[in-house]
């Protein structure tokens, strides 16, 4: 299927700019013999650049280009499909925007196209082209320092509990992952994440129980989270723990059982967060909406996780606003290299700012989604990059230093 990729990127500082000429009549070379034709062009810095061809050779191309050190920060802005090529008879054509006007860079462009019916900015291929000549997309476009910019050192604060301090009458315990800001080198909270007796997943134990079961163990268990946590020492800390929106609905009590178990453990609610994946909420959504009202009521904070997955999306936002919102992991996965992910999140942190919303960023394993979301303006932060989730303690957090 004829398949276009556009993509940006960042020529590298040290890389001679005489050997630009060379480099495009190798590629040239190469596409042409894939089929593949597009045009590229390049403002003295970065690179943008469109792919047309048969899906297999395009991907194939991208690869190569995506490892190509003489370039960095490589963010896929469009991947489409279309019945006719833009560019059909050009091989892969440059153009310097330094040694031409904007305007007639663009018609240019316009002039190098094949379709059959004339190319027009309806085109959402030739919009983008027409912002990356226009310069306009520079306030959403980061230049992120490489990967090794940063060491991640270990500060070997873990902490286990001791046997006497583990439930002992239960099938179940929790497991503490830290969620810090790396900038301030603080961390802000621990997530209370529930596993089996010997460190199964949350979805493997939930998944020996009736639908019914799983309410009351999702609620109870809170109890222990409180009581090992308590025993972990929060200090300054605040503890986040997650709830299905139908336990709330399910369990008239849930407030008041985590209120008491909250104070028998010494722990205070404002100290305390209460995380909600919004899936099966909708259908009874004032009785979930009135829990949340007395959660709130007594002090304790609400957070909206894996937003910006399924259910939990913009709309929400709508019908009641969270303290914190948590960016789900799926949308994290390589945002430095996707175009669309990049956009989604901006869009996200835009709409929390205008209505003070906080946001953390879950599920970061790489340096460079880091500093990608903290250029964007993301202070906190939950993944394996600083720290692992701990069974039965709180593992060492990793936090950056510049090399
Ligand atoms: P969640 O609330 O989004 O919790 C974060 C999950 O992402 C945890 O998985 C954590 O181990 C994982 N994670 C964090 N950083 C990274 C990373 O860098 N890479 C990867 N690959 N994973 C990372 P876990 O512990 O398996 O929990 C899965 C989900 O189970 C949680 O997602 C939460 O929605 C649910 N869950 C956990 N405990 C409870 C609970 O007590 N009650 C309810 N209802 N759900 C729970
Ligand atoms: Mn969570
Ligand atoms: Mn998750």
């Amino acid at each position: 299927m004829l398949t276009t990729i556009i993509y940006r990127s960042h020529l590298r500082d040290d890389a001679p700019l005489r050997a630009l000429e060379d480099m495009v009549t190798a590629a040239n070379i190469k596409n042409r013999r894939s089929d593949v034709t597009g045009i590229l062009l390049f403002n003295g810095r970065h690179f943008f650049q469109l792919l047309e061809g048969p899906e297999e050779k395009v991907k194939e191309i991208y690869r190569c280009i995506c490892n190509d050190p003489r370039h960095h920060n490589i963010v896929e802005l469009m991947c489409d499909y279309a019945p006719a090529r833009r560019f059909g008879k050009v091989g892969m054509e440059l153009f310097d925007l330094q040694k031409h006007e904007r305007n007639d860079v663009l018609q240019a462009v316009l002039n190098k196209g094949t379709s059959k019916f004339q190319l027009t900015y309806d085109d959402r291929a030739l919009q983008f082209f027409r912002t990356f000549v226009l310069a306009t997309e520079k306030s959403s476009y980061f230049e992120i320092p490489a990967p090794d910019y940063w060491s991640f050192i270990a500060d070997n604060s873990y902490t286990l509990l001791d046997e006497s301090t583990l439930p002992s009458d239960t099938d179940f315990s929790f497991a503490f992952q830290p969620i810090i800001d790396p900038m301030s080198q603080r961390v802000i909270a621990l997530e209370a994440l529930i596993r089996g007796k010997n460190g199964e997943t949350p979805a493997a134990y939930f998944g020996n129980l009736t639908p019914e079961e799983v309410y009351t163990a999702d609620l109870r268990s809170k109890k222990i989270a409180f009581a090992m946590a308590s025993a972990l020492g929060l200090n300054d800390k605040m503890l986040s723990v997650n709830l299905l929106p139908m336990t709330l609905v399910n369990k008239p009590d849930a407030v008041s059982f985590l209120l008491n178990e909250i104070a028998a453990h010494g722990l205070v609610p404002e100290q305390i967060i209460v995380e909600f994946t919004e899936s099966e909420v909708i259908s009874r959504f004032d009785t979930f909406a009135q829990a949340v009202k007395s959660l709130k009521a007594a002090g304790i904070c609400v957070a909206i996780d894996h937003f910006g997955a399924g259910f939990a999306g913009l709309q929400l936002l709508s019908r009641f606003q969270p303290d914190r919102i948590k960016i789900s992991r799926e949308l994290i996965t390589d945002v430095h290299k996707s175009g669309p992910r990049q956009a989604i999140i901006q869009a996200i942190i835009k709409c929390c700012a205008s209505l003070e919303i906080m946001i953390s960023a879950v599920g970061v394993e790489k340096p460079e989604e880091w500093m990608w979301l903290e250029s964007a303006g993301i202070e906190i932060f939950q993944g394996n990059l600083f720290a692992q989730a701990c069974l039965n303690g709180t593992p060492s957090v990793s936090w950056p230093e510049k090399k």
